[in-house]
């Protein structure tokens, strides 16, 4: 037997045995995980810092944060996520108990990603655990130090029913044949088709969390300079590495050479000079995607940065002007620090240049006119609009995450993981008594009953 079938089946077992049920279990095991995180800190900071040259205050703010703060909110709200949920009734039920009860699924696989590795892999355990469920978690390989430092999760949490298997392509695959309740993966849309072939022979539900091209429109209307900050800033995080970082900026030709000299100023500010020695500017995360991202930049113009560092990994922030549609850049999701922009004759060129493509994970709009964001809301779809700065949805529990259409499938954090990884079970309850009523329903279907 495989060390993957191994794994599938020890965590199958511990699930059978209905330990996850209780509540009290669960939130024992979140706190686990908790501790896990604070009595590692250093190490994942340190493994961060080797695989993405993240600095350890940029692991607390971006990765570490956000999880304990869906770890509390799980620990917080779970009696009452997990309690029966009553619905309207009908006449013929109105005696009744109907309600939903959300059960677990059984043993979900979470497939992570190496960009955010800690937050895409082991945000969606908190909620497989909320939920009740046995999970088999498989950290991505290209961020392999990270990988290392989940490995030792088993010896905070219940070593069978959490099973992490780390390994690349092969040994992602060997997991992929075997039969889950649910495969929740983070990574790009060419695997996601994989994952949701692999699930569909067993009839296994997916949540694909994907990728794809953020647009970004900033409207002549509205201050620039502010627009260009929070843009810089949500482009050049992670140096690019972030699935809804703003991929090409859309805007009119009469503010593209304001936009340009804004963001010039913003990479001064947040960067330095020289980026390359300051030591809050990340790399990408190997030579191979550095090769691509750096083939991305042939044949259009460069009005920023440009120059790199392939023994280092390092790509300068990086914009270009006057690209074209159908140049190299804008055939697939950069995932790296280039920003394109592209000149559309206003709102209605940029909402036609937006629905001619596939549905994105995140849309950006930047405009003082409510009535401009309002249109773009009412005339494109997406994972998630937000309007007048970037990233910051992901940081409200509160609000579903994930794509549409090929940016994605179903959604999670706070209440969202825990509904999507749990059954909800819709429950009648009806007495043996009060036979009278079921007359109606019981043939012969006469006339007289009709009247009734
Ligand atoms: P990756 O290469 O680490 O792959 C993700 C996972 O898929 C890994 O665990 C890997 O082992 C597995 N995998 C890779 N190739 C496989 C194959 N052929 N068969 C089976 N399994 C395979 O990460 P990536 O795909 O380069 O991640 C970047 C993408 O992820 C970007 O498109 C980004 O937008 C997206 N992303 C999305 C989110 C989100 O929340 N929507 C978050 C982070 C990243």
């Amino acid at each position: 037997m495989s060390q993957e079938q191994q794994a599938v089946l020890q965590a199958r077992n511990a699930f059978l045995t209905g330990r996850s049920k209780p509540l009290d279990y669960r939130i024992k095991q979140l706190q686990n995980l908790k501790r896990f995180i604070k009595e590692k800190t250093t190490d994942i900071a340190n493994a961060m810092r080797k695989d993405l040259h993240k600095t350890a205050n940029a692991t607390q703010l971006f990765e570490i944060l956000g999880l304990e703060g869906e770890i509390n909110l799980a620990v917080s709200k779970l009696a009452e996520w997990a309690a029966p949920r009553p619905v309207n009734k009908s006449l013929l039920t109105i005696a009744d108990d109907v309600y939903i009860q959300p059960e677990p699924l059984g043993v979900v696989l979470i497939i992570g990603a190496w960009n955010y590795p800690i937050a895409v892999t082991l945000q969606p355990l908190v909620g497989a655990i909320a939920a009740g469920n046995a999970a088999v978690v498989k950290p991505s390989e290209v961020s392999s130090h990270t990988a290392k430092v989940m490995e030792l999760l088993p010896l905070y949490l219940d070593p069978e029913m959490y099973q992490v298997v780390t390994g690349g392509v092969p040994e992602t695959q060997e997991l992929l044949k075997q039969r889950f309740d649910h495969i929740f993966y983070t990574g790009s849309s060419t695997v996601g088709k994989l994952v949701m072939e692999a699930a569909a022979r067993h009839l296994t539900p997916v949540t694909l969390e994907l990728g794809g091209k953020s647009p970004c429109y900033v409207d002549k209307n509205c201050d620039i300079r502010i627009a260009c900050r929070r843009i810089t800033w949500g482009k050049y995080m992670n140096c690019g590495q972030t699935c809804i970082a703003p991929d090409y900026i859309l805007c009119e030709s009469s503010i593209q050479d304001k936009v340009i000299n804004e963001i010039q100023k913003c990479i001064q500010e947040f960067y330095t000079n020289d980026p390359k020695s300051f030591a809050d500017y990340g790399r990408i995360i190997n030579q191979r995607h550095f090769k691509r991202i750096m083939a991305l930049i042939e044949g259009s113009t460069v009005a920023i940065g440009g120059d790199s560092d392939e023994s280092e990994c390092y790509i300068a922030p990086t914009v270009l002007r006057d690209v074209t549609p159908g140049s190299k850049v804008m055939q697939e999701e950069i995932f790296g620090p280039i920003l394109p922009i592209i000149i559309v004759n206003g709102l209605k060129e940029a909402i036609q240049f937006i629905n001619e493509r596939e549905k994105p994970l995140a849309l950006y709009i930047f405009s003082s006119t409510k009535k401009v964001i309002k249109q773009m809301i009412s005339e494109t779809s997406s994972g998630a609009l937000v309007a007048n700065d970037c990233l910051v949805h992901f940081t409200i529990s509160d609000l579903p995450f994930g794509g549409v259409g090929s940016s994605g499938t179903g959604c999670y954090h706070g209440k969202y993981s825990f509904d999507q990884l749990s059954h909800l079970r819709s429950c009648l309850i009806k007495k043996l008594n009060m036979e009278g009523v079921n007359q109606m329903r019981y043939p012969p279907h006469t006339t007289e009953k009709l009247r009734w």
